[in-house]
């Protein structure tokens, strides 16, 4: 395993005994399966233990009856580099996160770092430094995908080649620099889309003094990828807005943990009712004014479950596979070919749920007993959450 693990590949990883398997398929939320087999930190077979090639794994986890779980992807954060956050001063915010379960974090703009670059060649400099920084370090092995710039006005569509080009797949949140006219986001939205750059935008009120409001208006004329933080980013539009957005468009519908809790309720129920539950998206919008969240996904997770009445298994998938098929990434899924990113989880100790899934609908924040990234254990039982009341154990390494 030592040897594996230097070389950054897990080897052949086998969990067995899992109690509920979560697959963040919407249409399929839970697997007929227990075992999960991992090769060099891909899934190589998920099904019933004895229809599965369990012999000689580098390591084998016992999951005790636990969840397992896709690793949470938080749809919208605001990195800046390395595990800083000058937001609020603040060292060693993503690992924490991870121990929250969040495997994946997309960047919806570094924003916060101090002296942040406007002009053109500024922005995409720092567009491109985040992009190759966070690639090439992942604090508590977190995939951190930035790299997010803030579009500015007098920008051209060889612009957004040359950030095509150079690696940036992803636009801040439009409207947290100087292009907040719908037509002139749409150009832009149209010229990333173009090259390959998903978009998304600032919905709602200022974020902060010298950031401006965003209506439905904009937000539908733009016509971004994600309609970023519908639920507000502290502050909403009218929920009948939100809903109209929801109806109008058919892009991703993000609803954020430092946003309106009312109206998250109220866009994910709207969601449900118009048959597209595929397009609701989670993220934090961390670090925030309120701070940073390590348990910001999984309390989104139990609000939406609990006072949204919407069952847990399927709130688990708006903040995994949803999030991964919007975003084309190669996890949030449990399905062969996909990245071996799993949150175990179990219910809460003394929570009233007599199971995992019951426990969220009360609105109890599970509790996390091992997290793991590309097939290699990154924690175990969280320093953050209530503890869980079975964990999984390593009961083999080697080979
Ligand atoms: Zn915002």
């Amino acid at each position: 395993m030592a040897e594996a693990a230097t070389a950054g590949k897990s080897g052949k990883v086998v969990i067995s005994n899992s109690g509920l398997l979560l697959s963040g398929d919407i249409d399929r939320p839970i697997l007929d399966a227990d075992t999960i087999v991992v090769n060099d930190g891909i899934i190589i077979a998920v099904g019933r233990q004895a229809d599965c090639d369990i012999a000689q794994p580098h390591l084998l986890i016992d999951a005790r009856g636990t969840c397992v779980c896709p690793g949470l992807i938080d749809s919208h954060v605001h990195p800046v580099f390395g595990d800083w956050t000058p937001r609020q001063n603040q060292l060693g915010w993503i690992e924490s996160t991870m121990n929250g379960g969040v495997t994946t974090m997309i960047s919806a703009g570094e924003v916060h770092l101090p002296g942040r670059p406007k002009d053109i060649v500024g922005l995409k400099a720092l567009a491109i430094t985040a992009q190759r920084a966070f690639d090439n370090f992942r604090p508590g092995g977190v995939k951190v995908l930035a790299g997010a710039p803030v579009i500015e006005k007098g920008m051209v569509e060889d612009d957004f080649r040359e950030l095509a080009q150079a690696g940036v797949g992803l636009l801040g949140e439009i409207g947290l620099g100087s292009v907040k006219a719908g037509d002139e986001a749409r150009r832009m939205v149209a010229w990333a889309r173009k090259h390959g750059i998903q978009s998304t935008i600032h919905t709602g009120g200022p974020s902060i003094a010298g950031s401006g409001l965003i209506d439905k208006d904009v937000v539908l004329e733009a016509d971004a990828d994600v309609i970023g933080h519908i639920n507000g980013g502290h502050t909403s539009l009218p929920e009948a807005h939100v809903c109209e957005l929801c109806e109008k468009s058919s892009r991703a519908i993000e609803i954020v943990h430092n946003g309106n809790e009312k109206v998250a309720i109220a866009a994910a129920q709207t969601a449900l009712q118009l048959k597209c539950p595929h397009r609701v998206i989670l993220g934090t919008d961390g670090p925030a004014g309120s701070g940073v969240q390590p348990l910001g996904m999984l309390r989104m997770i139990a609000l939406l479950s609990s006072l949204g009445g919407i069952p847990a298994e399927l709130v688990f998938c708006f903040a995994t596979g949803n999030t991964a098929r919007i975003r084309n990434l190669n996890c949030g899924l449990i399905e062969a070919g996909r990245a071996a990113d799993f949150v175990f989880l179990d219910r809460a100790q003394h929570t009233a749920g007599r199971t995992l899934l019951e426990s969220v609908q009360l609105g109890d924040i599970p509790g996390v007993g091992m997290v793991m990234i590309d097939g290699i254990v990154r924690c175990g039982r969280s320093r953050n959450t209530p503890p869980a009341t079975e964990a999984p154990i390593v009961v083999g390494a080697g080979h």
